[in-house]
């Protein structure tokens, strides 16, 4: 499809996304069995719980769009999750594999909250104003994970020190 208006541009974006949320579905077993600290696998299996509702809002939103909810290779979030794992196999102390991990998911996270402010700023911008909720809503969770990250992060790093 030729990007001719902002609508299309948004369903553009929504469909990136929708391949964005699929591949972190598959990532985030892999990362929650990786993490040392408990709390850290709960934080990861939680937001795949959440993930799954969030590849919920984007085929709504499709849905109101009057667009079939077809995902597009998001090649931004393919390259983030292969750096991610080139640390999986490495050898590493537990706590430093927990804050390569988490430093993995938040690059994921602030993809992610890039993405979807656009696409809810277009939303709006276009006369969608379900359309910019549904999306708001995941930008509240993306930048709620992301803010529970980086206390994970420094709880982690601290017990380590101590
Ligand atoms: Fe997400
Ligand atoms: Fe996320």
């Amino acid at each position: 499809m030729a990007v001719r208006s902002l609508e299309n541009l948004l369903v553009e974006e929504l469909r990136d996304l929708l391949s964005a949320e699929k591949q972190i579905t598959k990532a985030l077993p892999k990362m929650a069995k990786a993490a040392s600290t408990e709390e850290l696998r709960a934080a990861f299996e939680e937001h795949l719980t959440q993930t799954q509702g969030q590849i919920g809002r984007l085929e709504q939103a499709f849905e109101i769009l009057g667009h079939t909810a077809r995902a597009k290779k998001c090649l931004g979030m393919e390259g983030l999750i292969e750096e991610g794992k080139e640390h999986l196999e490495e050898e590493m102390e537990p706590a430093v594999m927990d804050a390569a991990l988490i430093a993995a998911a938040q690059k994921v996270e602030h993809y992610e909250i890039a993405s979807y402010g656009s696409a809810r700023t277009w939303a709006r911008d276009v006369g969608q104003p379900q359309v910019a909720e549904l999306l708001q809503a995941t930008l509240d969770e993306e930048a709620e994970t992301d803010r529970k990250l980086t206390e994970l992060a420094e709880r982690i790093v601290n017990r380590e020190a101590a």
